[in-house]
């Protein structure tokens, strides 16, 4: 029944002038939505009952309006008591309302589908033991697959849900628990408090048999009383033994210490339940009252200190959600930076500064920045405030930009006008907005009161303008650039450009600028400089007159969001003594540097690679270490040219097998360091060692091959051909978990055949699987990874065959689905070949079909042109490289 054409699976775009034109005339009061969950264990039914009543007014009776809602069957709309012709009214998956009233209430009864992709209501049947869970996951703009409304995040309104399901499950929404019913079927019907007024994509339903655990906060208030938040942490029954509820209550409760002292406004959603759930798309969602994390969080193996952080940092994030973003919500996609931004960069303050996890800056500095500095620099970059005209493109912006070059300019922004101004501004934002949506003028509006500066230019700078900003500092000496020679002159210099009009853009930063000496064959600060640089050139006079130092750190402290370019003296140096380095955010700045320059074609990955595999093991904190690994494993793949690639290949499994070994025994180096040989030795190098450390008995003392590395072996083994299908299969029917079944799928497409590339590639071309049942989320991208592991004799047949699948992919598969299939079957790996890395066939294949397929929906545009730009920059360096 869906009439709707180059719609992706039935999910019809809404744009933004529809929607403004939606919030101009409504203004909605309450919804009560009512689902049946209770057939949810029948992997037969493939939808359940869905009832929304909608209360809202019109401002301009007479007009129409419509409900979004994509649905398996709609049964009955009533508006204000009238029985509406289905005919008329269902078109799609839009519900048309004409001819409202002042005051109107609308009843839509249909069916809704269960999601296996992620989106929507997920199912997910625990392959342990056979248990069926369930949960929500809207946004952008996925409410509207299990209830009908008016799916943009301006009409907020207060939710009431009550849903039926199974006796005996686990049963939760953003409001707290009011009551159950036992009915007469043995089924429980559960009712919750109605929220406060939210937006529909932060509404949330949980059901299964989940395991809970349960503690409590309380504050007292600066007017005496006192603020109880009941706390939940939930999980699948079946990892319940590896669930330490303790330790996130622990960092629950100093988070919301943290940001009370902070924000100076009371946590406003009563409870405060944080679920832990199967196939996640996504690190963790800010539903108010519910937030939903990864289960990836539940560490099921031995995690590192890195994991741990990386879940409180997560954690603490969503928290922030619950001011930026749920109690004040932007008013449209375009500012999705308001809440992105604030959290991620709150998120990280407090896992500093709340749970004293010192690394949490190094490793924004070094990871979560360099996300940034990707994104940044692909043709389809965009400012911060981004123009968002419809959800495909809103569904896209949860991106590098939006979320880590966003908090890094807002740390920029804390050093600029003052910790004390920009946490008054927020004060100040909170109160008056409470409950409201916002735009960037809402919040510079609260900056500059706080503040008392004109913060206009410093918004359009670095808000509205894309491209990252490139500082380095050009010496003059007498002496030939010789370290120690007397400076003439020492000038910061500052280029930046903006991607789309190629007009330059200058930002003001304010920076600190390191400089070290080299004692004893180590380095040592010598001096430190803070400069607020704003133009093109600024003149460092501190340095004139002084020696050429062994090394100048620009953005050391990594206050700035920047590319920092280095002298070449200073790149000498650190490629010999980095790991002298003393302060941690230094090295993670050097180390960034490094990297952005390989990536830049402007220092040969054989350098950097070399560099690693002597420094890496000095790396104090593991975040780093697993970063520099995954960058060296990156170097080789696709940064060295293919006479060189297998030399240097060989070069790190060697390096990383002799750390391995020499590693402290049950260290998380030890731990990072075996992972990444077994991500190494699918491409060989290391067989004897995979296959030793899961048949033989050479154990690595400390080293406990679990679930999560047992699985990672035996995907090299599977890629190697050291392992039969029928030992996978053992392995997974011995301890049939989650971690197992996607590991074992990725396994088998990951073997060196020709028929398990073949029906790999027909698995993500279609969406199913040998049983013909369709893939879930993790299982897709099972069968994508595993199928892109191989050489080029195996993989180049299907290279014809992507460009004409495409627009069919998208057509067919969700916008999560198709996007994880077109991104993960570009053919990405190539080498570079006599005609130079502009000429590559496969470049000219990306352009051809970029060519012809202009009117191609813009987001699976964006996704060929970011893919085709990987490749271009991997060529780049490949030609770089030597050899
Ligand atoms: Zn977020």
């Amino acid at each position: 029944m869906d009439d709707v054409k180059n719609s992706p699976a039935g999910n019809r775009n809404l744009g933004r002038a529809e929607a403004a034109g939606r919030a101009r005339i409504l203004a909605v009061d309450s919804y009560r939505v009512h689902l049946d969950l209770s057939g949810a264990r029948d992997p037969d039914r493939e939808g359940y009952p869905s009832l929304t009543q909608v209360s809202f007014s019109c401002s301009e009776p007479g007009a129409g309006t419509f409900l979004d809602f994509i649905h398996g069957g709609v049964a009955a709309v009533t508006l204000n008591g009238r029985e509406l012709d289905l005919e008329a009214c269902v078109a799609g998956d839009r519900i048309l309302l004409p001819g409202l009233a002042a005051h109107n209430t609308a009843i839509v009864e249909g069916t809704a589908l269960y999601s296996t992709s992620g989106e929507g209501l997920h199912r997910y049947r625990d392959p342990a033991d056979g248990e069926t869970y369930l949960y929500t996951q809207f946004e952008p703009a996925d409410a509207r697959r299990v209830f009908a409304n008016f799916e943009q995040p301006d009409l907020k309104a207060e939710f009431d849900f009550t849903v039926t399901a199974p006796a005996g499950w686990h049963v939760a929404s953003n409001g707290a628990a009011r009551g159950r019913e036992e009915n007469p079927d043995g089924t429980t019907t559960h009712f919750f408090e109605p929220t406060r007024r939210i937006s529909t994509y932060i509404t949330a339903v949980l059901a299964g048999p989940y395991h809970r655990a349960t503690d409590s906060w309380t504050r007292e208030q600066p007017d005496g009383t006192v603020l109880e938040v009941g706390l939940g942490a939930a999980c699948r029954a079946s990892l319940a033994p590896h669930f330490d509820a303790e330790a996130i209550f622990e960092t629950t409760k100093r988070g919301l210490d943290f940001f009370h002292d902070l924000f100076g406004y009371p946590y406003p959603w009563g409870k405060y339940d944080q679920a832990f759930v199967p196939e996640y798309n996504l690190g963790a969602m800010e539903n108010p009252g519910l937030v939903t994390f990864t289960e990836s969080y539940v560490f099921t193996s031995r995690a590192t200190e890195a994991q741990y952080e990386a879940r409180a940092t997560t954690l603490l994030h969503e928290m922030a959600h619950m001011w930026f973003g749920d109690l004040v919500t932007m008013r449209w996609w375009d500012d999705l930076w308001l809440k992105e931004s604030f959290a991620d960069y709150m998120g990280t303050l407090a896992a500093a500064e709340a749970t004293g996890r010192e690394t949490a800056w190094v490793t924004f500095a070094n990871r979560r920045k360099a996300w940034a500095y990707v994104q940044d620099q692909l043709p389809t970059t965009h400012p911060i405030v981004a123009d968002i005209p419809d959800l495909e493109a809103a569904r896209q912006n949860f991106d590098g930009i939006t979320y880590a070059k966003g908090a890094s300019v807002l740390k920029q922004l804390a050093a600029y006008v003052g910790r004390e101004a920009f946490t008054a501004a927020a004060r100040g934002y909170f109160r008056r907005h409470a409950y409201g949506n916002t735009t960037l003028r809402d919040f510079l509006d609260a900056l500059e009161e706080a503040s008392g500066r004109d913060m206009g230019a410093w918004a359009d700078s670095w808000l509205r303008t894309a491209g990252v900003p490139v500082l380095g500092v050009e010496l003059a000496d007498d002496a030939g650039g010789r370290p120690g020679a007397a400076l003439a002159s020492a000038t910061l210099l500052q280029e930046g450009w903006d991607p789309e009009s190629g007009a330059q853009v200058l930002r003001p930063h304010l920076l600190r600028l390191g400089v070290f000496e080299l004692r004893a064959g180590a380095l040592e600060r010598t001096g430190s400089m803070d400069v607020e640089a704003t133009g093109a050139a600024t003149e460092l006079a501190g340095l004139a007159g002084r020696p050429r130092p062994a090394l100048l750190l620009p953005n050391d402290g990594d206050l700035t969001y920047a590319k920092v370019r280095l002298d070449g003296v200073s790149v000498e140096t650190l490629l010999e003594h980095l790991d002298t380095l003393e302060e941690p955010l230094a090295r993670a700045t050097a180390w960034a540097a490094l990297w952005n320059m390989v990536r830049d074609a402007a220092l040969p990955a054989p350098r950097f690679l070399a560099a690693v595999r002597r420094m890496a093991a000095s790396a104090r904190e593991v975040s780093v270490l697993q970063q520099l690994l995954e960058q060296a494993a990156t170097a080789v793949a696709s940064y060295c040219s293919p006479a060189l690639r297998s030399g240097e290949h060989q070069l790190l499994v060697d390096a990383v097998h002799g750390h391995l070994a020499a590693a402290e025994p049950g260290s998380d180096h030890q731990l990072a360091f075996a992972r990444s040989l077994a991500l190494l030795a699918r491409t060989g190098g290391a067989d004897e060692t995979v296959v030793d450390l899961l048949f033989g008995d050479a154990a690595i003392p400390g080293l406990a091959v679990d679930e999560q590395l047992r699985w990672a072996l035996l995907q090299a083994a599977a890629a190697r051909s050291l392992v039969d299908p029928s030992r996978l299969d053992e392995e997974l029917a011995a301890a049939p978990s989650a971690v197992a079944t996607v590991g074992h799928a990725l396994a088998l497409a990951a073997r060196p055949l020709p028929q398990a590339k073949r029906e790999a590639w027909d698995a993500a071309l279609s969406g199913t699987g040998a049983d013909g049942k369709a893939l879930s989320n993790d299982l897709l991208s099972a069968a994508v990874k595993g199928f892109a592991i191989g050489g080029h004799g195996l993989l180049d047949g299907f290279q014809a065959g992507y460009w004409p699948e495409l627009e069919g992919i998208w057509s067919r598969m969700s916008i999560g689905q198709a996007t994880r299939v077109v991104e993960g079957l570009f053919p990405y790996r190539q080498d570079l070949g006599p005609e130079g890395p502009e000429a590559h066939p496969v470049l000219a294949a990306a352009d051809a079909w970029l060519r012809e397929n202009a009117q191609a929906p813009r987001a699976l545009r964006r996704i060929v042109i970011e893919q085709r730009d990987h490749l271009a920059r991997s060529l780049r360096a490949q030609a770089a490289s030597g050899g």
